[in-house]
């Protein structure tokens, strides 16, 4: 069928972080010609996913094991510079030299049903009919707030981690930082240089984890989280299934009574936080270091969800729609997981439009992949 000003395109790819680009680079290895087979959409102004976004003070020597995209490594890089600019260079680089033409800005507003068997993907420049859909859209765009009781009435300044810059926007202030993950530690430590007070607040006592986190582990950690993809719950955060790293630093703040840690309080009050027993605490500031949920609002139409509230998985395919694959979540929402991803969902793909590579490629093995001179 055809769909008067409907752009056409076999796969599309939404979203350009690590694992779209995983996935964009293991169409063009198959044989996929970009704008012609395949079109990749995001809405961000530039190139680097999510990473464009991160606060300055997160410095690529903070980053903790980011996996080079496939293809090309990411060597040389100034461990004092913000990984912002580090990793928006390295992907604006990865994107040209493989020729990928991501299509920015561009909104992906809904994905529906098409009655002819493909899927109708609504964006800010059209809308595509597409045979299968690579959703790599990542967690950033949704930033997760606890509610808790009196929270509108508090007149200090309440901020989530994602809006966090730097230590200096804190100072002299009474600060709680919510949340037991990584950001929360490395916003915690920072801003107790230069805050009056720092109190930290957590839903369960925080385990710290001494050593590197071995590959049995990675596995381990992985496979719970897919497990629970696999029954159609919602993804757990990373750090419930890691633990936290102890870092050097670390080690320091918790000498100076940084990391004592308080469960959550019951309610916030005008001026703080309160807690069953009665313990109260004043504060300007409470940061929400509070994790993400998956950006996945535009496949609504779609009806994916489960009672359970998340979508169940088969590897990188999405159960309810067979077209449809999910990179970069749950289980595949770290680097390597997504670049790992990206190659499960194109092997995949091509199974399901039953093709082998494609025609007049020749560009069926990695090593018959270069990339494009421009
Ligand atoms: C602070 C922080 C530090 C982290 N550090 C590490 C680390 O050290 N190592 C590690 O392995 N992992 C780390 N992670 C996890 C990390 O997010 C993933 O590993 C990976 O970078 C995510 O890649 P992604 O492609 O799934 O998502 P993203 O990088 O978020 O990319 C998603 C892209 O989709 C686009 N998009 C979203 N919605 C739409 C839409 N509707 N229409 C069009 N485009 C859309 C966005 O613009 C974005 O470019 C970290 C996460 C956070 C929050």
């Amino acid at each position: 069928m055809n769909y008067t000003g409907v752009r056409e395109a076999e796969v599309v790819v939404v979203g350009a972080g690590q694992a779209g680009l995983a996935a964009a680079f293991h169409l063009r290895r198959v044989g996929y010609e970009p704008n012609r087979d395949f079109v990749v959409l995001d809405h961000a102004p530039r190139p680097g996913g999510a990473w464009q976004f991160r606060w300055p003070t997160l410095t690529y020597g903070k980053v903790h094991g980011m996996h080079a995209l496939p293809g090309m490594e990411l060597t040389g890089a100034d461990p004092d510079r913000p990984s912002a600019e580090v990793i928006g260079a390295y992907f604006e680089t990865y994107e040209r030299t493989f020729g990928l033409r991501v299509h920015r800005p561009v909104d992906v507003r809904a994905v529906r049903d098409g009655s002819d068997g493909r899927l109708l993907v609504e964006s800010s420049e059209g809308t595509y009919a597409t045979r299968a859909l690579i959703n790599a859209t990542g967690t950033w765009d949704r930033p997760f707030w606890p509610r808790f009781p009196g929270q509108g009435g508090f007149r200090g300044r309440q901020l989530h981690s994602s809006q966090y810059r730097r230590p200096q926007d804190f100072a002299g202030q009474r600060v709680i930082v919510v949340g037991g993950g990584t950001s929360a530690v490395q916003q915690l430590l920072e801003i107790a240089e230069a805050a009056a007070a720092t109190t930290w607040v957590t839903r369960r006592p925080p385990v710290f984890r001494e050593g590197p986190f071995d590959e049995q582990q990675g596995r381990a950690a992985v496979a719970r989280v897919e497990e629970r993809v696999r029954r159609g719950l919602p993804p757990q955060s990373v750090v419930s299934v890691t633990g936290l790293p102890m870092t050097e630093a670390m080690r320091r703040a918790r000498e100076r009574g940084v990391l004592e840690r308080l469960p959550l309080f019951d309610r916030l009050t005008g001026t703080g936080a309160v807690w069953a027993d009665g313990r109260t605490v004043e504060a300007d500031t409470i940061l929400y270091a509070t994790g993400f949920r998956a950006a996945v609002d535009h496949l609504a139409p779609l009806k994916l969800r489960e009672p359970g509230g998340g979508i169940r998985m088969e590897g990188t395919r999405t159960v309810r729609d067979p077209r449809v694959h999910l990179v970069g979540y749950g289980p595949s929402a770290s680097t390597i997981g997504a670049n790992r991803a990206g190659r499960a969902a194109v092997r995949d793909i091509r199974r399901l439009l039953g093709e082998g590579a494609r025609e007049g490629s020749g560009a069926s093995t990695a090593e018959a992949f270069r990339p494009v001179s421009r």
